[in-house]
């Protein structure tokens, strides 16, 4: 199981923000902006290089939660960014595909 696994069935605690049948959304534990969360599949695809045709549903629906939590969160009007990093360059360090929502402050671009 991996670590986001187990945040979803609850064996680790996280700040949970919302969920739905495919999806969850909770803080992350290092935040980078003052509002920094995640949304994770419940079933786990690595990256988003392994994601398949057949994802697509779900991959819509992370998309649909990120903006609907972000809402909740109160970063509507001033904006948000979403983030997916893939492998080493990208940054990825927990193999299990999730979008970071960041708020709360301007972001840079280009991003580090
Ligand atoms: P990435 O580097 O894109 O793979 O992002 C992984 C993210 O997971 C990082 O921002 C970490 O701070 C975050 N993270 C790691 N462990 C936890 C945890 N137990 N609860 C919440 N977020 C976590």
């Amino acid at each position: 199981m991996t670590l986001f696994e187990k945040i979803a069935s609850r064996e680790i605690p996280a700040e949970i923000l919302g969920e739905g049948a495919d999806w969850i959304a909770f803080r992350d534990i290092a935040p980078q902006a003052p509002v920094h969360f995640l949304v994770v599949p419940k079933h786990c695809i690595p990256r988003i290089n392994e994601a398949e045709t057949s994802d697509n549903n779900l991959l819509g629906n992370l998309l649909i939660a990120a903006a609907s939590t972000a809402r909740q969160e109160g970063l509507a009007e001033d904006g948000y960014r979403i983030v997916v990093n893939n492998g080493p360059n990208g940054g990825e360090t927990v193999p299990h595909l999730h979008l970071h929502v960041l708020g709360g402050r301007p972001m840079n671009w280009p991003p580090g």
